[in-house]
């Protein structure tokens, strides 16, 4: 079966034209093959200016290639006839929900994708009272998106990205700005998605997050370094330090007691995982 995603090679150029000198460019992307079936939960981890969110707009034709390609259940990237299919197939969330809300009431920020799409008046009231409920914010809907929190105004957002019924989603940092009940709540939606069959990926800097997904994906310097489950990544110190990724506070711990000598498993990741090991210790 035909991959819901495929990147092959793909390089990724900025260039920037200066007045005085020559112009430069800097290579964000660098040669990155990967693919990912439909339905799949992938994660994305790395450090700042890993080349993440130039990725990510590269798999709704937001950027196309410098070198390489996208395809998109089989659409190239680079062919202008497929780009709106392309973009009602793969949806976006950014981390900043205020650059995302576009109408002064919410429905009809919702409502905003479909109606570029020419999706018929009926069928966008039903997609977008069926979107807001997803996510929660059905009786807000006839709000100001900006008397909202960030976490319901981020929850439009994904909302505004449900009903141009995409197979995918990406989320770049979606849970970045907001705070931890926001966070939670953004977290539920994803995998309740992931659960109806829409292929997810996250770009996170959160551990926590990261640790939830089938598969992790980890940047640097615009390469793939790592390719795997989570738990695989999770259970290896040398891995998470070579990334130069923050050590997750479980994990920090585990660390800690493997090496005052207690016989931890190097598999522990979770709190319960590592309330049991403890318990078990005497
Ligand atoms: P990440 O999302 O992992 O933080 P980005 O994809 O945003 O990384 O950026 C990768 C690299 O490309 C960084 O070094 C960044 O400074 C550079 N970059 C990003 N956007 C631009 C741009 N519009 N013009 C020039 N350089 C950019
Ligand atoms: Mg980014």
């Amino acid at each position: 079966m035909e991959p819901i995603i495929r990147v092959e090679n793909l390089t990724f150029e900025y260039r920037k034209v200066s007045p005085e000198g020559p112009a430069t460019s800097f290579r964000a992307v660098d040669g990155v093959t990967f693919e990912v079936p439909s339905g799949e939960f992938v994660a994305v981890l790395g450090m700042n200016g890993s080349g993440k969110s130039t990725l990510a707009k590269h798999l709704n034709g937001l950027l196309l290639p410098t070198e390489g390609d996208v395809w998109i259940e089989g659409m190239n990237t680079r062919e202008d006839d497929h780009i709106w299919n392309i973009r009602s197939t793969v949806g976006m969330v950014f981390q900043n929900p205020d650059n995302q809300i576009v109408s002064s009431v919410v429905e009809d920020d919702v409502a905003f994708g479909p109606e570029n799409l020419g999706v018929d008046p009926m069928e966008i009231r039903r997609r977008v009272d069926e979107a807001l409920q997803a996510v929660g914010m059905y009786e807000q809907r006839l709000k100001a998106p900006h008397m909202l929190s960030g976490g319901q105004k981020q929850r439009i957002a994904i909302a505004g990205a449900i009903a141009m019924r995409p197979k995918c989603i990406v989320f770049d940092e979606p849970t970045a700005m907001l705070d931890p009940k926001g966070r939670h709540q953004v977290m539920d939606i994803i995998h309740r998605l992931h659960e109806a069959g829409i292929t997810v990926i996250l770009i996170t800097h959160f551990m926590e997050e990261a640790m939830q997904a089938d598969r992790l994906i980890v940047m640097k310097d615009g390469r793939i370094t790592d390719d795997m489950p989570p738990r695989d990544f999770f259970a290896d110190r040398e891995r998470i330090q070579r990334a130069r990724l923050e050590m997750p506070a479980i994990i920090a711990l585990r660390e800690e007691l493997i090496r005052q000598g207690l016989p931890v498993d190097a598999s522990v990741q979770t709190e319960e995982e590592l309330i049991e090991a403890i318990c078990q210790l005497q």
